[in-house]
């Protein structure tokens, strides 16, 4: 058995070799009190990427966590946090190249499942990365140990917990919980999103996911027509904005706060960490935004009914292209969203094609619809409604849409008023003028199979599946680009969605699974074995994060070289 005092012997005896000598360090140490530091990966060079830990720190797991994964997750969100705050605080540069950097993946605003902290029955997990020390490329041995015991010793101090820490892990824990149940609830009231009453949506600012300065911020306030009282098991009854199925308008003048709302309603698929303001805003699971994205690839996505009769005739129920329009982009990603199940379509005007949202009575006019390949998203939201797709869309632009929606919401000075009624008398007193125009009625929601030829995952004969930052996956040659993909939100996300890929690849795309298919494949090898069984790095898969099975197909869906066919039977 390998002690902690042996560990600091070795550390001291390789003081100033070269920085191969850290290789010996691999493995199991023992810490006092039944502590242990796992070290599944050295780093090659002060330079590389930072050496892989971890600490695992025995407790009694309390038992209101037990058999809730939701609770497990806001639990470990919370647990994440406190732990980053104590390593941090020992880490420092010490030395060459990464020396002393440490980084535990403990997250944003949202309380995603994530790897990085593991919250066994009998020990807590905390998987975290550091570069060992060196001066140069020589081994700085006593730095080294200095830091190891250090950390250690304020971790488990730390992940003692005093009695006002073992409250806020139980908050932590309820908050994940209301949020999951809440978001279960709505389907039975008939909802596709809620936003209570109090809630604080703007952000501090473009860059920044935290809440805006309290005194700056108008809370939410539902109007009377729209509030429901929802109950959930920990804050009880709650009372907010339920937005019913169907077709939603939310209107108002330029920085009145239609954006911010939206921006809130997208994040709704994912739970939020206690003060962050939007707790409890929550939408359908499945919803998605779309938005015009041109310059991506399409591959083989039936976006005919939004485009027909393209001018050089390309098939577009079978639609290929390198680089997309802005319209044509916004129906590709409706199609490939419905295509997954999607059951609300989230588009706010500032980020979609004009064309595609509306034309006009004099455009009618002027432009033949024989000579427009567009049919414009407003003559289909009726028949996507019919569908089981419902729609809210941020529109102060053109009243048009007025005749063809359910409920109209307006944000005046960051507040809501429900003026669907007004909004109807308009329509009423103000026909449009317009024509509807459509290319048929019947359509269907395709699913296409990615073919496994068209996918390459070597680069240089090895295997490259990483993701750069929140929005670039490098995969084999390409580098996939996914900005335009807004419902991933953390760096951690995108690690795992190439992750996923490269797994999805090797196993499931077999040029007969349509990517449901695939996506609910893995998605069920995840339950039952764990990140372990799909990451590369067995034993500590430290710093990734899930994302839906959405923003995995996105991600396949911008590969430039993907090919597809149509798949047989719908899911
Ligand atoms: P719109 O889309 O209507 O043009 P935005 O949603 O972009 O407006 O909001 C404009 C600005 O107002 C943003 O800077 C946003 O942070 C701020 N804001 C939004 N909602 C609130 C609120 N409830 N209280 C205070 N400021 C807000
Ligand atoms: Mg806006």
């Amino acid at each position: 058995m390998s002690t902690q005092q042996q560990l600091q012997e070795h550390l001291y005896r390789i003081d100033g070799r070269g920085y191969g000598a850290y290789k010996d360090i691999a493995g199991k140490w023992h810490w006092e009190n039944g502590t242990c530091l796992y070290v599944d990966h050295v780093q090659a060079d002060p330079f590389a990427s930072p050496s892989r830990l971890r600490v695992a720190v025995p407790w009694t797991r309390p038992g209101h966590l037990k058999g809730n994964p939701d609770r497990l997750r806001g639990a470990s969100g919370y647990v994440g946090r406190l732990a980053r705050q104590t390593t941090g605080k020992v880490q420092a540069k010490r030395g060459s190249g990464r020396s002393g950097q440490g980084y535990l993946d403990a997250g944003g605003q949202e309380l995603l499942d994530r790897t990085a902290v593991v919250l066994g029955p009998g020990e807590i997990e905390i998987r975290l990365s550091l570069g060992l020390p060196a001066a140069g490329r020589r081994v700085l041995g006593r730095t080294a140990s200095d830091l190891l015991q250090g950390m250690i010793q304020s971790l488990r101090e730390t992940l003692a917990f005093s009695p006002s820490q073992w409250e806020q892990l139980r908050q932590w824990a309820d908050v994940a919980e209301d949020q999951t149940v809440l978001r279960q609830r709505l389907k039975e009231a008939g909802l596709v999103a809620f936003v209570p009453d109090g809630a604080r949506l703007p952000r501090k600012s473009g860059v920044s996911d935290l809440p805006l300065e309290p005194g700056k911020v108008i809370p939410f306030a539902s109007p009377p027509s729209m509030r429901v009282t929802l109950s959930v098991p920990h804050r009880g009854e709650i009372c907010g904005m339920g937005i019913p199925r169907g077709v939603t308008l939310i209107v108002g003048g330029g920085y009145h706060g239609k954006s911010t709302l939206l921006r809130a309603l997208e994040r709704g698929v994912y739970d939020h960490i206690p003060g962050d303001g939007r707790e409890l805003v929550v939408t359908v699971a499945s919803a998605v935004k779309v938005r015009a994205e041109d310059g991506r690839s399409v591959a083989g996505v039936d976006i005919s009914p939004f485009i027909a009769d393209l001018p050089a005739g390309q098939p577009t129920a079978d639609f290929y292209t390198q680089e997309a329009s802005g319209s044509t982009s916004q129906a590709a990603n409706i199609m490939e969203a419905l295509e997954l199940g999607c059951e609300l379509l989230l588009m706010d005007e500032d980020t979609s094609a004009t064309n595609f949202l509306i034309r006009d009575a004099r455009m009618q006019s002027l432009v033949h619809r024989d000579h427009e390949p567009i049919t414009p998203f407003i003559d289909r939201v009726g028949e996507l409604k019919d569908k089981g797709v419902s729609t809210i869309m941020v529109m102060g632009g053109s009243g048009d849409y007025f005749s063809v929606v359910d409920q109209v919401i307006r944000m005046n000075a960051y507040r809501v008023a429900d003026v669907t009624a007004e909004a109807q008398e308009i329509s009423e007193r103000m026909p449009t003028g317009r024509a509807r125009e459509t290319r048929g009625e019947h359509w269907e929601f395709g699913q296409r199979v990615p073919l496994p030829g068209s996918i390459n995952l070597r680069r240089r004969n090895r295997v490259r599946a990483e993701g750069r930052g929140l929005s670039t996956v490098l995969l084999g040659d390409e580098t996939v680009e996914l900005s335009g993909v807004e419902q991933l939100v953390d760096a951690s996300q995108t690690r795992a969605v190439a992750t996923i890929m490269a797994y999805a690849h090797q196993h499931y795309v077999d040029g007969r699974r349509s990517f449901g298919e695939v996506l609910d494949l893995v998605y069920l090898d995840w339950e039952q074995g764990g990140w372990e069984c799909i990451s590369p790095y067995r034993g500590h898969p430290g710093d990734l994060a899930w994302p839906r099975p959405h923003e995995v197909v996105a991600a396949f869906n911008r590969l430039r070289s993907l090919k597809t066919s149509k798949g047989f039977a719908p899911r």
